[in-house]
């Protein structure tokens, strides 16, 4: 059975359950398997369903039987509302698009999340407890983890959205959800004073154990684990179209979790051409892979608002297996980063970078739907777009990562090409449905006070 240990190396190993479960580790670190396992074979006409049951088994194998892990796996990718899941189209002569954004909330945070919600599930009713998981979201995550808990009994979720400060299709695709274990409540603040007020619950001791916290945020391994599926997926899609050429992979960037997932697909033996990190104005991970240097700078608001952000947590996975695998190592490199700012870092291999600004992406987005009618999001243009802007990337098919349905930001759709884009008819009837969401001040007392009540129901 794989076991998994903190990139800081001062925690002790968990199986895939209880990593899943704690989420960060009592060091401050990730979780990490102590091994890549090797991709299994997979049968060339393989459901994506049945592709995922058998790369991601590796990684939880001895936790739960293979057909209750089948089922689950199953369930969460039956909500999507295309038949191959996640499937690859071709754009133009060098570049596919695989679209991630046929889940439920039309970005990519369903796919993985509609897996771990299902996971949580399994695993708290075996242990026979219940788990509250509480959410900051500057807009994308805290909808996906809410339908990933949709219909979970063993769940209740709570997420502080920054009132007035997401759009209207991001708040509607959470206070529109009824159910008695949702509950999204607007926060009168901005994103930072939700995401530190979830770091300030978190760090309750007290507090934490009354409600049984847990997160589901991108460093889970449960989310990266889920992610590495796709990789495997597109990599075949080519293969069955004659592409034998191992792809480059072009990927926005924010949080580093799905660029993450497609090395650790690497590291299990898929053959990849290489990763493009692609960067808006927030571009701390260009100008570490151009200059061996991290350095934060404010967080600037963008067309891509879900890579607006500068700590890309993570990054800590990569720099922990490029250290060596040394605990200590990591934990002062990434401590002197918090603490000055600035740390020199090593980068890997066969990996290149690009950004572009919001002029850049309207641009991508206009050329993109006059040359053959498609509408990119303002993510997934960034994506598109950086593979013109790097000189030296091989001769081989370039794979965009589409994490955002343009549906999801219509306005800068629009802006780029005077087109608004029509909600996917699952989500045809968002802007009529009644909304119902809490309210609460920027104050960790009235938090726990909102959590305690939605608790309790
Ligand atoms: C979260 C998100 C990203 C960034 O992904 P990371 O895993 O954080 O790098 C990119 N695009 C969209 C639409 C997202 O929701």
């Amino acid at each position: 059975m794989l076991r998994y240990n903190s990139t800081r190396g001062d925690a002790p190993p968990l199986d895939f359950a209880d990593t899943l479960l704690t989420g960060l580790a009592p060091d401050g670190g990730l979780y990490v398997p102590d091994e890549f396992p090797t991709l299994p074979e997979i049968a060339p006409d393989a459901s994506y369903a049945d592709a995922a049951s058998a790369v991601m088994w590796p990684f939880v194998e001895g936790t739960l039987p293979r057909p209750a892990f089948d089922s689950i796996v199953a369930e969460a990718y039956a909500t999507f509302d295309h038949d191959e899941v996640c499937p690859l189209v071709r754009l133009d002569d060098r570049r596919w698009l695989l679209e991630l954004f046929h889940g439920p909330t039309i970005a990519f945070k369903d796919v993985a999340l509609q897996l771990v919600g299902r996971l949580f599930d399994h695993f708290l009713i075996e242990r026979d407890r219940r788990a509250t998981i509480l959410v900051a979201t500057s807009g994308d995550t805290g909808s996906a983890a809410m339908q990933g808990c949709l219909g979970r009994d063993s769940l209740d979720c709570v997420v502080l959205f920054p009132e007035g400060r997401v759009s209207d299709v991001q708040r509607r695709q959470m206070t529109t959800l009824d159910a008695p274990n949702l509950h999204a409540v607007a926060l009168a603040g901005t994103f930072d004073d939700c995401q530190d007020i979830v770091k300030a619950a978190f760090a309750d001791r007290a507090f934490r154990d009354e409600v049984s916290l847990s997160a589901m945020n991108s460093i889970n391994w449960g989310r990266v684990m889920a992610q590495v599926v796709y990789y495997v997926t597109a990599r075949q899609a080519l293969r069955r179209q004659g592409e034998e050429a191992p792809p480059v992979f072009s990927v926005p960037t924010g949080n580093f979790g799905n660029v993450l997932a497609g090395w650790v697909a690497q590291q299990m033996g898929l053959d990849v051409g290489g990763f493009l990190v692609a960067s808006n104005t927030n571009d701390i991970l260009t100008r570490w892979l151009e200059t061996g240097r991290l350095s934060m700078e404010p967080v600037v608001p963008t067309l891509s608002p879900s890579m607006d952000i500068q700590v890309s947590s993570n990054l800590e996975r990569l720099l922990h297996q490029l250290l060596g695998r040394d605990g200590d190592g990591t934990g002062e490199l990434l401590r002197e980063f918090r603490a000055s700012g600035t740390v020199d870092a090593p980068r890997p291999e066969g990996w290149w970078s690009a950004r572009l600004d919001d002029d850049d992406t309207l641009a991508v987005i206009a050329e993109h739907h006059a040359a053959s009618g498609r509408l990119l999001d303002p993510h997934s243009a960034v994506g598109v777009g950086a593979v013109d802007r790097v000189d030296d990337l091989p001769d081989a098919p370039v794979v965009c990562l589409a994490t955002a349905h343009a549906a999801k930001f219509p306005d800068a759709v629009e802006a780029a090409t005077g087109v608004r884009p029509p909600l996917p008819s699952h989500l045809s009837d968002l802007l009529d449905l009644p909304e119902r969401a809490g309210t609460v001040t920027a104050d960790l007392d009235a938090v726990e006070a909102v959590v305690r009540a939605a608790v309790a129901g």
